[in-house]
This record gives C-alpha cells, structure tokens and sequence, in this order.
C-alpha cells in the first residue's frame, strides 16, 4: 500500500497533527519541529508529547518525518553556524526520541565557496560528532537541486556521507530537486537510469522518503522551486511512473507543493492518488 502524506503545519500543535491528516487522506506526513526559519527552539509541553506519543501509536500515521530548520547548514565553514547547526540538529534529535518517530530529514547544506570536499567533511564531522544523541533516530540525507555551492545534487555526494558517518542513515527524493539536478526522472529512461544508478552506489533500501514535488523549471536548470503535482516541467506522465514505479512505489510520499492559491495540498494529493495503478501494486 502506497505512503501518501503532505507536510503539516504544527501551528495548533504538535499533537493536532493526527486529526487534520486524517482529514485530508494522509497515511504519512512531515513537520517542522519549529519555525524553520529561526533558530529559537521551543519544546512541546511534556503533556502534548505524551498526547503525540499516544495518537502516533493509536493512528495508522507513520512514519513522521522531522525536517530540519532552513538556518540550518552543517557544511558550513562559518564556525558560530557550524555549531548552531550541529545544536539545533542535537535538539531535534531530543525531541524525535521523545515522540517515539525516528525519521529527522536534514539538508546536506553549501559550502559557501570553500568548495565540495571542505562541505562533505564537515557534513560527516557535524553528524559523526552528535552520534551519542542520535540512538533512537536516523538521520536521512535530502537530494538537492545544485544551486550555487549547495551540496548533493550528486549521488557521489551522498554516497561520501553515508560512507563516511557512523550514525544511522539514509536518503531522501525530492523529484523537483532531482530533475533540477540533471536526473531526468521525467523520461521512462531516464528513471530506470536514474534509480539504477542509485542501486549502484547506495542501494535503493537506503531511500526512506520521496517529496513529490513538481519542477517549474527545466532540467539541470539547478532551480529548487517546486510546482504543483503536473503542471510542471516533470508533468503527469511522469508522475504516474514515478508513484508506480517498482521500486518506488513502497516508499512514504510527502508533497511540499507551493501553497500560491492555484491548488490546495488535499487537491494535489487527490491528483497524486488518482495516478496510483492499484492493480500494479503488490
Ligand atoms: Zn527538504
Ligand atoms: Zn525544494
């Protein structure tokens, strides 16, 4: 059975979160813990994470993706936010132990012109440094689209950090930022070609999470700017591949689809559901 969720707002409270996926028809979703564009980190109230913990067991909801904060930047050569950085993924780490959830998705970061190496050995100290507060948790290592400086766009940069940590790992899709990168995932070709390649280097059972994101720009444009379900440069065709694909198609969905009025998360996710194939399903 498909994995299929959109990223929610904790705004009412962590605990809500059960409620309003159920709502929508989500039997998967991803939150930010905080507002992901500061670095202040409030706790949940111990009886909200007891709530959380309650309805995370009881709902069939799962996995609970935590996707860190956008300050966050652990192949950044600027020591006061190298540490920020490796703080605010300590707290995250914290608080995805309490609520029982495993899953934090972090992005591999820019290495703001020292170049790749410099990045990658920084993204691997940062991770190796926190693995006594990364038990409970796995830490999943988001695909990027290749803007200036901005580390994993390749294959070759992820399979660095997964080789290279000593902590509990593994990969996220984002099909925008794939295509972006140059991966044509839109073409039947280039998708086999795509996932054969990360057979080859990680092994598929690597990749715990896809965000299903159109592209408004073409490929290898390196642009991250998401666009709703088929109406971007990957289109409907290629979706309805890319959600029934085979080896795909067994992996938690979340879109992070624009929120601009065209279309809300519930109508992409009911696009998204009318291209499942049931009949090619397991
Ligand atoms: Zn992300
Ligand atoms: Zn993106």
């Amino acid at each position: 059975m498909h994995r299929l969720g959109v990223h929610l707002s904790i705004a009412k409270g962590i605990e809500k979160i059960f409620d309003v996926a159920l709502q929508m028809g989500c039997n998967c979703t991803q939150i930010f813990s905080h507002s992901p564009r500061s670095w202040y980190f409030r706790f949940p109230s111990d009886e909200q994470i007891d709530e959380f913990r309650s309805r995370y067991h009881r709902y069939d909801i799962k996995p609970v993706f935590v996707h860190q904060s956008y300050l966050v930047n652990l192949a950044s050569p600027n020591r006061t936010v190298y540490m920020r950085s490796i703080d605010s993924i300590k707290r995250e780490a914290q608080l995805v132990s309490l609520l029982d959830t495993r899953y934090i998705v972090i992005h591999p970061g820019s290495h703001l012109g020292k170049g790749e190496k410099v990045g990658l050995e920084n993204i691997v100290n940062a991770l190796n440094s926190l693995s006594n507060y990364l038990e409970d948790v796995e830490i999943l290592v988001e695909m990027t689209a290749g803007s200036k400086n901005i580390i994993g766009s390749r294959f070759e940069h992820i399979e660095y950090i997964l080789n290279n940590t000593v902590v509990e790992s593994g990969v996220v899709f984002d099909t925008c930022h794939l295509f972006a990168a140059g991966y044509d995932i839109k073409s039947e070709e280039g998708l086999d070609r795509t996932i054969e390649e990360f057979e080859t280097r990680i092994g598929i059972n690597k990749l715990k999470l896809i965000h299903l994101n159109d592209s408004k720009y073409a490929l290898g444009s390196n642009k991250d700017r998401h666009e709703h379900i088929g109406l971007g440069k990957i289109g409907i065709d290629g979706f309805r591949r890319i959600v029934n694909h085979r080896k795909l198609r067994n992996k938690p969905m979340i879109l992070e689809t624009p929120m601009d009025g065209v279309r809300s998360d519930e109508e992409n996710l009911n696009v998204v559901k009318s291209l499942i194939n049931f009949r090619s399903s397991p």
